[in-house]
């Protein structure tokens, strides 16, 4: 049996880069982001400005095809917030827990709950790159539940499920119907066939 082809994770986001590793068990063996690596500092307008800045950044430095992944919450009541800023909504340094305080306590009240997480990813390597998309439409719960996942997870009810928040799901669960889910799957399909071979090594 021949070893999948190695690309390296642009995410220095540990819980992210397990869900990708998952995601993408025995198809792509997905190296972590080497120690030392300058930040990027994420200040496109957009999801896909900031996944390539990541992915062009780690496929420089370490010469091997980048995955880069860029995630956004975005809530409809508030016009789309927290969307590209949803890591430092609470402020530039915040925590998971302080982003998701804030996020409740701007929804209090509201009554229309939707919101859509919204990931891109791109691979970069010394073939150009590829970019995919994936779309995971919910509501907002109006308190956390649920020990697993990480991020705005405890108060994500996706639609497709069955009432539980992300958190309460197994990983399996979450990334069956989630929006990283998607997108790594839609990526594989774009490189299907000729496909995943260019990225190995470079
Ligand atoms: P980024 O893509 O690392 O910039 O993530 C943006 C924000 O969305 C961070 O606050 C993450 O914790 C959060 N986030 C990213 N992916 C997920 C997810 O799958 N579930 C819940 N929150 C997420």
């Amino acid at each position: 049996m021949t070893s999948p082809p190695v690309i390296v994770a642009a995410t220095a986001n540990p819980a992210k880069l397990s869900e990708i590793r998952e995601i993408l068990d025995g198809i792509l063996e997905v190296l972590p982001r080497p120690p030392g690596l300058p930040d990027v500092s994420e200040d496109a307008p957009d999801l896909v400005g900031n996944a390539r800045l990541k992915a062009n950044a780690v496929a420089i430095a370490t010469g091997r095809s980048a995955l880069a992944d860029d995630t956004g919450l975005e809530v409809a009541a508030l016009g789309g917030a927290p969307g590209v800023r949803s890591a430092r909504y609470a402020g530039d340094d915040a925590t998971d827990a302080e982003n998701v305080t804030l996020l409740l306590h701007r929804m209090r009240g509201v009554t229309d709950r939707s919101a859509c997480f919204h990931t891109v990813v791109i691979v970069a390597g010394g073939s150009g790159e590829v970019i995919s998309h994936g779309l995971c439409e919910g509501t907002i719960a109006t308190e956390p539940r649920g020990g697993g996942g990480f991020g705005y997870d405890p108060v994500f009810v996706p639609a497709e499920g069955d009432g539980r928040t992300f958190a309460e799901m197994s990983a399996g669960e979450k990334h069956g119907m989630s929006h990283r889910g998607r997108a790594l799957r839609g990526l594989l399909e774009l490189v299907a066939g000729d496909g995943v071979e260019r990225f190995d090594g470079r």
